[in-house]
């Protein structure tokens, strides 16, 4: 199983777009990618909007080659409504639209949906669902909370295994700050685990540092009681240019290898996002 990050905050955009080729079925999870509208008080700069573009394409790329589309839930850095020809003849496998969903993302599912209801091959909901097909098992978690609040709704965490991989997604969770969220990964342990990582660019304001420990402890926990090599942590954690500060707890140990989606395959990390207010100095020649 090849597990290939197509997009992310350590990638330079918002997004946790993510190809999985296997042996006989390819899958695209979250195939989106948003930029902040506004940070620092500024909006993209032209380099992001660059990158933006440049990835969305490498979607479209591999969405061409997949058989299976993946929606975690209904934020624009995971589904994209305005691309309908990617799910052109896709099997997709979608977060319940109607139930455990907050009120705005209810009614971006339903733009979504109604959009392109003629355009994939099948449409099901997934959430604490299985499937099996061609020598792998997909299966999606309960509702789990978008972080360590209800009001942002719910994301489904996914676990794709063969005989020799487990590889869990767990979509916007925001650091895996509540029992459920971590009951699945411990539930059905890893072999590599991708997850959103503690939001501290929040820190104080809207994640507070007790749900930052909470989020230290429950990783610490995945490490000491799985057996997972790799651990992914990108998306809301590397919006923090000092993301690498909180993590010391956990990256002093040689148990478990901790990157970056960049870093897994083999790039620099890039926080575009973060270094906005640089962005705008060192290219200012850009937007001129
Ligand atoms: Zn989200
Ligand atoms: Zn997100």
């Amino acid at each position: 199983m090849k597990i290939i990050p197509l997009a992310s905050d350590s990638l330079g955009t918002r997004s946790m777009a993510t190809y999985i080729e296997t042996e006989n079925i390819n899958i695209l999870i979250d195939p989106a990618v948003a930029l902040s509208p506004s940070r620092f008080n500024l909006p993209p700069h032209p380099l992001e909007l660059k990158r933006k573009e440049e990835q969305l394409n490498l979607i479209k790329e591999k969405a061409e080659l997949s058989s299976i589309i993946i929606i975690t839930h209904y934020h624009y850095d995971h589904h994209n409504p305005e691309e309908i020809s990617l799910y052109q003849n896709k099997i997709l496998l979608i977060k319940d639209p109607e139930n455990f969903i907050n009120e705005s993302q209810k009614i971006r599912a339903g733009y979504f949906l109604e959009k392109i209801k003629e355009i994939p091959k099948k449409i099901e909901i997934a959430d604490n669902k299985e499937f099996s097909m061609e020598n792998i098992k997909i299966k999606f978690s309960p509702p789990v909370r978008h972080g360590p609040k209800e009001y942002l709704g719910y994301v489904i965490q996914i676990l794709i295994s063969n005989e020799k991989e487990k590889f869990i997604f767990t979509s916007d969770v925001q650091g895996i700050v509540d029992e459920e969220q971590l009951n699945f990964i411990l539930e059905n342990p890893p072999t590599i685990l991708y997850a959103d990582g503690p939001m501290t660019y929040m820190l104080n304001y809207r994640y507070k540092k007790e749900d930052l420990e909470i989020s230290l402890n429950n990783i610490k926990k995945i490490i000491n009681e799985t057996d997972v090599k790799t651990i992914i942590l990108d998306h809301h954690l590397t919006r923090d240019e000092n993301f690498k500060e909180y993590l010391k707890e956990i990256l002093n140990q040689n148990k478990t290898k901790i990157l970056t989606a960049a870093e897994y395959v083999g790039k620099e990390n890039e926080l575009l996002e973060a270094k906005r207010r640089e962005l705008y100095k060192e290219f200012y020649y850009l937007y001129k």
